[in-house]
């Protein structure tokens, strides 16, 4: 899902990931102040500084995604004729996973020659 997807849903399932882990750590550097008193404080800190880098992060990317996604090119695909958006060059349709491309020297397929390939079959 992570790899055979658009771009931005890429970035953003990876953000909530980083988010989740985040929050993961954090909570458990507080369990454990709570489980092994003053002994588990320097775990927790360590817990609670990674937890924290990880959020920072996954709002840079989060802003990052929502900053590309403006500037993304919003086409129509030649497939399944849904509205879609496209980052760079080269990318995925958000809803049927086709690979576009604006590059004539990557596409094996115009979308000219789809839609004939498609009123042949
Ligand atoms: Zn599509």
């Amino acid at each position: 899902m992570i790899f055979k997807s658009a771009k931005i849903e890429a970035f953003r399932t990876w953000g909530l990931l980083l988010t989740m882990m985040g929050m993961g750590l954090m909570v458990l550097g507080t369990a454990g102040i709570v489980f092994f008193g003053s002994a588990g404080k320097i775990a927790a800190g360590i817990g609670l500084i990674i937890g924290l880098i990880a959020m920072m992060g996954s709002l840079g990317i989060y802003f990052w995604a929502g900053m590309m996604s403006v500037s993304a090119v919003q086409i129509e695909c030649p497939d399944c004729r849904k509205l879609t958006k496209m980052l760079g060059k080269t990318d995925r349709c958000m809803f049927c996973k086709t690979i576009m491309t604006f590059d004539p020297a990557k596409a094996n397929i115009t979308a000219d020659q789809l839609d004939v390939q498609k009123s042949r079959s």
